[in-house]
């Protein structure tokens, strides 16, 4: 039984999936669940699910700082790595959490926004207002 169905579209949910695909290092078990939401709502609601079924929840980014246990996650593993909308306005980024650390830095640079130089080779995800 699905219990995410009619609440996050199908292709975003996964079960018994290897996070070995989903990290930098390539190893560790599977998530009982593995779910890319884009969206706050979806979020919201991946999260009143799990609680309302009482199963853990684990979030992760791009994978890149994270070793997974040879016996996976239980529960729902939200990966956030497709929440990752970047706004530009004049003098500040907004990023969603999900943000490639690396496209923060560049976008940055395009937009002759500084401080954010230092970034620029640091791999994962980041969120944030950037001012
Ligand atoms: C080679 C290398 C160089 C690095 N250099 C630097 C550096 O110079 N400066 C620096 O500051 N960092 C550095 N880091 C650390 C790295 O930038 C951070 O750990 C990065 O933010 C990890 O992002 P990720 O999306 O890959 O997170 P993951 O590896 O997926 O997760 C790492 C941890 O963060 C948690 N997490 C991930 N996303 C979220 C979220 N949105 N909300 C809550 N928890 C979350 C996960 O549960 C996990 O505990 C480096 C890492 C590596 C591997």
């Amino acid at each position: 039984m699905n219990i995410f169905e009619h609440q996050i579209p199908l292709e975003k949910v996964k079960f018994n999936e290897p996070l070995k695909n989903h990290t930098f290092i390539k190893i560790g078990g599977n998530a009982d669940i593995l779910i890319h939401p884009t969206t706050i709502d979806e979020i919201t609601k991946i999260v009143e699910i799990a609680n309302l079924h009482q199963l853990p929840l684990t979030v992760i980014g791009k994978g890149s700082n994270v070793i997974i246990k040879d016996g996976g996650i239980r529960g729902v593993t939200i990966s956030l790595s497709h929440f990752n909308q970047i706004k530009v306005s004049e003098d500040s980024m907004i990023a969603q959490s999900g943000v490639d650390i690396i496209d923060v830095s560049r976008l940055a640079l395009e937009h002759s926004l500084t401080g954010l130089e230092f970034a620029c080779g640091i791999p994962g995800s980041t969120g944030a207002h950037f001012t």
